[in-house]
């Protein structure tokens, strides 16, 4: 076998190992921090936890939220009510439960709820955000994701969702000639370093929220309209335990997480 083969195969296989160790340790508070979302509530159930640890340590963070969540859920919406209205009141719950996550921003893109597709305008008009505010990490959903246990098939806006932001993130966010029209707008291109997936099956990285736990059950407490007297404070304890203890941790989030860029 020449040598030059061997040298090949010597650096490609512990830079690739480099990677993934890197990927397993949760990393320090990032400086800014995208967190891209289908519908108000979802950032809370997910990862409002790993949220308010970075907005504490002073990360800089605006959530993106794709739709405002008009369509409710049958049990908890009164049929009368318009959806108009109903947006009005979810985005108002949004803002509240990103005050107490520590969250500064919040961009609402209006897109209808229930019926979202990942779309070029829709990958577009994420690239535009992510090009304004320069997330050092996106934080998004798996869009491979059908099946949650046997008894809950995943939203189709989540999964869009979590499609249409990875692909604004790789390639169109730091790709200058792909929507050329942002440019016009004065939008350079910006390259993510990494992209923190949640809900995925391959999760390797436990984000400690043992500090942050109650005020994660704080901010989804603030989605009034979807929650009704129902209190979620165990449902999510129990969540947050799950893959927590194996990582010496008590309370946990996990992550899939890629690295795009050193
Ligand atoms: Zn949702």
């Amino acid at each position: 076998m020449p040598d030059t083969h061997t040298q090949l195969s010597d650096q490609s296989i512990p830079e690739r190992a480099v990677h993934k160790a890197e990927a397993c340790q949760e990393p320090p508070p990032p400086a800014r921090v995208m967190s891209i979302h289908a519908h108000p509530d979802d950032q809370e159930f997910t990862v409002g936890g790993t949220l308010a640890k970075w907005a504490r340590a002073g990360s800089e963070i605006v959530t993106v939220c794709i739709t405002s969540g008009e369509s409710g859920s049958n049990e908890r919406t009164a049929p009368h009510l318009a959806k108009e209205k109903l947006a009005r009141i979810r985005e108002e719950e949004q803002r509240a439960a990103c005050r107490v996550l520590g969250i500064q921003h919040v961009e609402f893109m209006h897109y209808p709820d229930g019926v979202l597709q990942p779309t070029l305008e829709l990958r577009r008009d994420l690239t535009r955000l992510i090009r304004r505010y320069k997330p050092e990490i996106v934080v998004c959903g798996d869009p491979t994701m059908w099946f949650y246990g046997n008894s809950y098939l995943n939203h189709p806006d989540h999964r869009a969702a979590a499609q249409a932001a990875l692909e604004a993130v790789f390639p169109s966010a730091g790709t200058r000639f792909i929507f050329p029209e942002l440019l016009d707008e004065g939008l350079e291109p910006h390259e993510v370093k990494k992209v923190f997936i949640h809900g995925s099956e391959k999760s390797e990285t436990y984000v400690d929220i043992s500090a942050t736990l109650e005020i994660k059950i704080a901010a989804l407490k603030e989605h009034k309209s979807q929650l009704g007297d129902w209190d979620p404070s165990e449902m999510l304890r129990e969540w947050a335990r799950e893959g927590a203890v194996e990582h010496g941790l008590e309370y946990a989030e996990a992550f899939r997480v890629m690295i795009l860029k050193e």
